[in-house]
């Protein structure tokens, strides 16, 4: 007799038809399969005991051959803005961040993609750690779980946007990231949330942008600019050196024609490094070749590094530049620095050396 012990599947790494062949093999109705994957990707539980139209008989034959890797909530910290900021411990114990941020009307979720990054932009605090680890779909989805909970709880509101702005770069964790997308899309086997309310950022990685534009999703991209001048880019964003500018404009065209969405840029305005009259002439140009909008954003200050923000004033004359040339720009000001929420400013130890 053997006494090798059954190896148990993580029942959420599994497609809707290997669920359905492992039920019928356990000898039970083909039909469960189906509000076993509601109960896990609709109703987001990771436990069998709470599901409650499955018998115990049926409930224990999952168990013996299933089991849960479970992302939970560390801890959460409120900025005096409202923003809150969560840690996540991941079923291996890696850690990630998350953020919340209430405006008027709108939740949004700022979700991560990867436990630190493998990517070194110069500004970028998660920058400076090392890629400890891609994040699988269903730790990315449970972050949206978790913080829309807290957002019911604190603000009495289910989250209305989600963007993956949090630590880690989207596109180079790209299949988790487009499946997770599916589960938080899904009206029938996910949360049901609208793609047009997803954003996805990614410092530019020319080919998987294409691949984006080929999955004839509706979910927005934003592209993190920060400079229209490859020698300024490429300083402060090595990932520059093989995707320059005119690679991913010939791709951010291509976007455009397939989706019909336009391309948000963002564009941390760094005193005196892409912020001078020079740096805004060439991103006005290079908006006028992409059908596109603008996000400037606050510069957040991170640990050992030497940039400043741009003067309020000088933040007033770009936008009147933009406004001049009839493109859509706004400034968006930081959320969440005092807890370290704010773009750019969530890393957790293990920083590079
Ligand atoms: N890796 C992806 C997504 C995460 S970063 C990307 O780079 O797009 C999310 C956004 O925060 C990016 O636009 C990034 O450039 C910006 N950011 C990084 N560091 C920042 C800082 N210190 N202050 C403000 N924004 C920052
Ligand atoms: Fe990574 Fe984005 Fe930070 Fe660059 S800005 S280091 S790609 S998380």
């Amino acid at each position: 007799m053997s006494n090798k012990i059954q190896e148990k599947t993580d029942i959420r790494n599994i497609s809707f038809l290997e669920l359905k062949q492992k039920i019928v093999s356990l000898n039970e109705q083909s039909h469960k399969s189906n509000q076993v994957f509601e109960w896990i990707w609709k109703k987001s539980k990771t436990n069998f005991d709470s599901m409650r139209n499955i018998s115990s008989k049926t409930k224990k034959k999952l168990e013996e051959n299933f089991y849960f890797n479970q992302t939970k909530l560390k801890k959460k910290e409120k900025s005096q803005d409202g923003t809150i900021k969560f840690l996540f411990v991941f079923f291996d114990g890696k850690i990630g961040e998350g953020v919340l941020i209430p405006q008027k009307q709108r939740y949004t979720a700022c979700i991560s993609s990867q436990v630190g990054c493998s990517l070194d932009c110069t500004f970028c605090a998660t920058g400076k750690m090392k890629l400890e680890r891609n994040l699988m779909y269903q730790e990315i989805y449970d972050q949206v779980v978790l913080i829309n909970k807290a957002c019911e709880e604190e603000y009495s509101s289910k989250l209305t946007n989600i963007v993956y702005m949090g630590m880690g770069e989207p596109f180079l964790n790209y299949k988790n990231v487009i499946k997770s997308i599916e589960k938080i899309n899904s009206e029938k086997h996910g949360l049901g949330f609208s793609q047009k309310r997803i954003t996805v950022s990614t410092s530019g990685i020319s080919k998987i942008i294409k691949r984006f534009s080929d999955e004839k999703l509706k979910v927005n991209l934003a592209l993190s600019l920060h400079s229209a001048n490859n020698k300024t880019r490429t300083e402060i964003m090595s990932i520059n050196k093989t995707n320059d500018i005119e690679s991913l404009k010939e791709e951010l065209i291509e976007f455009y024609k397939k989706t019909k969405i336009k391309p948000t840029f963002e564009y941390v305005l760094l005193k005196g490094i892409n912020d001078t009259k020079e740096e805004i002439q060439q991103l006005v140009k290079l908006c006028k070749q992409i059908p596109s909008k603008v996000n400037f954003i606050e510069y957040n200050e991170v640990e050992n590094t030497q940039y400043k923000k741009t003067d309020k004033k000088r933040v007033e004359e770009i936008l009147s530049t933009f406004d001049n040339n009839k493109i859509t720009a706004k400034f968006r000001q930081s959320r969440g620095e005092d807890i370290n929420a704010a773009c750019g400013q969530l890393a957790t130890k293990n920083k590079k050396t």
